[in-house]
């Protein structure tokens, strides 16, 4: 698909200003910021578009190379050398990094909007926190509930994770008037360059803590125990990780905590082998019951059940039990339960004959 031209993408001239395609940048990335367009395919290109086209009608420099030689200028596969673009186009990630610049003046109203990412001020989000939760293939099969006890960085609840010993303990942060932001003009070999960061006498947070909680010397938090009801689904096999948003660590002064990062693992089972979602189990026979035919009772993940062997059977075949297996985890269904016939045979047997 061919590139749209930059200034269309963002609906501005030639001519117009930085402070105008700033502008024309917010007012596109809002309207197909992810956030508001979940699911929209054709909202998020449009939104990474906009992040490209901004990227380079912000910066003079790549500026002055669209304006002469089109994308070719900007694109580092056309042999230019680009000017630090990634070939494979930006990521998200990039994207949510350039607000720090394109929004930060904004101030307050963004917070909210933008909310959860650290680097928009708000203080630091908390820590992930890793835990194993061992499964036998019984809690596989049916999908199981645990309750687990971790020990973590919790809200300290005198003060409510604000780290303020009182509501007339705080104020607002006189550097930054409460937006959290600072801008610093810098003396580059650029010339003067203008950059925002998180204000470092509130950390960002907008507000001075004047008088400190007892309970967590103003930190917000605490470290504790939290008792965690994870739900594991069907099918879930060694190695899965699963993932609850918010479980993890709290952050400082009241900043959203981290995830919690659930490791399966897997118990063997003392009968059966799992492959795939389907469960093998070998059966040794004698020669005489695989030539008279009999039946037995194999072991299943939910409990024995007999099977026919009939007469003339020879070693190596196997039985399906049909939905005997595991539910998959993706889709619909159920493995099966392989059932392989061996012929046992006492090893003495033969040297004696
Ligand atoms: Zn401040
Ligand atoms: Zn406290």
């Amino acid at each position: 698909m061919a590139k749209r031209d930059y200034y269309q993408v963002l609906g501005v001239t030639k001519n117009a200003s930085e402070a105008e395609i700033k502008k024309a940048y917010r007012a596109t990335a809002m309207k197909y910021h992810p956030d508001r367009n979940p699911d929209d395919k054709a909202a998020e290109e449009k939104f990474k578009e906009a992040a490209e086209a901004y990227e380079v009608l912000s910066d003079s420099d790549k500026k002055a190379r669209y304006d002469r030689y089109g994308h070719a200028g900007v694109d580092p596969n056309a042999g230019f050398g680009g000017g630090g673009r990634r070939s494979g186009g930006m990521t998200m990630e990039d994207i949510f990094s350039q607000f720090g610049s394109a929004f930060s003046d904004e101030g307050s109203p963004f917070d909210s909007f933008f909310g959860g990412s650290s680097r928009t001020g708000g203080g630091q989000r908390g820590s992930n926190l890793r835990v194993k939760v061992k499964l036998n293939l019984e809690e596989i099969a049916k999908g199981a509930k645990k309750k687990i006890k971790i020990k973590k960085q919790i809200k300290c609840s005198p003060c409510g994770g604000s780290g303020a010993k009182d509501s007339n303990s705080k104020k607002t942060c006189s550097t930054c008037h409460g937006s959290g932001y600072v801008k610093q003009v810098r003396n580059t070999f650029l010339g003067q360059m203008q950059t925002t960061g998180v204000c470092h006498t509130c950390n960002g947070l907008g507000q001075i803590i004047t008088s400190q909680c007892v309970h967590c010397k103003g930190e917000g938090r605490v470290y504790g125990e939290e008792t965690i009801d994870i739900e594991i689904p069907q099918g879930v096999h060694d190695g899965i990780q699963l993932s609850m948003s918010g479980k993890g660590n709290v952050g400082a002064h009241g900043a959203p905590a981290g995830d919690l990062i659930i490791n399966i693992e897997e118990e063997a089972h003392p009968n059966l082998v799992r492959d795939g979602s389907n469960v093998i189990f070998e059966l040794s026979m004698n020669f005489a019951d695989l030539i008279l035919g009999t039946s037995v009772e194999v072991p299943t993940i939910d409990g024995r059940v007999k099977i026919k062997i009939p007469p003339g059977t020879p070693s190596g075949k196997v039985f399906r039990l049909k939905d005997k297996g595991l539910p998959n985890v993706q889709s619909y269904g159920k493995g099966d339960q392989l059932v392989k016939v061996h012929v046992w045979t006492p090893k003495k047997f033969t040297t004696e004959e």
